[in-house]
């Protein structure tokens, strides 16, 4: 099981200087898995990050909202196209970024429609344009060994699907199974019944977590409750990535805080809140298998 946190608890912008940070931080923090904002695969330096990640043993993945530009729910053919443009090459960043390691990169986040609030429900064509798309990616993905994760979010950000069952639905369209339903706990406590349901629901087709609190602050502090979430991971016995997603108006992406409504200073110090969160994480696994026991 790979322990990660999101690239933006410690930049912004992964340049060469960024990626440094990020890496060392990662692992400072007590992580084994860097999860890599790719906002723009086509601009990201990519000798340069693998050239940062040299020999260090940290696990990489890779996440993106898609621009309006490259919305594969879109109605407009190019618009489509672009998106499986920006997916294409999101695989082979990540591929590169893997140096070959012995493991499942994955790809993820809101990689099946823009990351934005749709001014209406989504159309059975958007959803086919979509699926269309993902499941010529996934085929690729396969080709490179890369997992793909859809990550359920909230109303706000995608009219697609906001719940783990109706992930799960769209990906069975797909009918790939190197697809995975991706669930975040902070999208989770906002459109979910509870904690537990949903994990059980989508049982082994759950391929990625995301950690993060109601306020996407520090955990514990918020109203997640964590317990039922990490003895649900434990009753199906989930072993994929576990990514703590934490943000502050002190770490800015351009692009990604202003889409996620980033406007709040919940922290300074992203190391004190990593290690906070590498510890409760741990912590959290640990006590829900001695629970397991009783
Ligand atoms: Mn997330």
């Amino acid at each position: 099981m790979e322990i990660g946190v999101h690239g933006l608890v410690w930049t912004g912008s992964f340049d060469e200087s960024g990626m440094d940070r990020a890496i060392r931080s990662t692992r400072e923090a007590g992580f084994d898995l860097l999860e890599l904002p790719l906002f723009d695969p086509f601009g990201m330096d990519v000798g340069a990050a693998v050239a940062s990640l040299g020999r260090s043993p940290l696990a990489v993945n890779a996440s993106l909202g898609l621009p309006p530009h490259g919305d594969i729910t879109s109605l407009d053919r190019a618009v489509v196209d672009e998106g499986e443009r920006i997916l294409g090459r999101c695989l082979e960043v990540l591929d590169a970024l893997n140096r070959g390691e012995d493991r499942t990169p994955m790809l993820g986040g809101v990689i099946y429609s823009q990351l934005a609030k749709y001014p209406e429900p989504a159309s059975p064509q958007s959803r086919s344009n979509a699926q269309d798309v993902l499941g010529r990616i996934a085929d690729r993905a396969a080709g490179y060994g890369i997992g793909l994760s859809l990550e359920v979010v909230n109303r706000y950000e995608t009219n697609q699907f906001n719940t783990g069952r109706d992930g799960l639905a769209f990906l069975r369209e797909i009918g790939r199974d190197n697809v995975t339903v991706h669930l975040d706990t902070y999208h989770m406590h906002i459109e979910e019944t509870d904690m537990w349901q949903p994990v059980l629901d989508v049982g082994p087709r759950l391929g990625y977590v995301h950690i993060g609190e109601s306020h996407r602050g520090y955990l514990g502090t918020g109203t997640v409750d964590f317990g039922t979430l990490f003895a649900a991971l434990e009753r199906i016995s989930y072993d994929g990535p576990i990514v703590f997603e934490s943000f502050s108006s002190r770490v800015v992406h351009s692009e990604l805080s202003r889409s996620l409504a980033i406007w709040r200073d919940l922290w300074t110090d992203g190391m004190d809140l990593a290690r906070h969160a590498s510890s409760f994480i741990r912590n959290s696994i640990h006590t829900a298998r001695m629970a397991a026991r009783h």
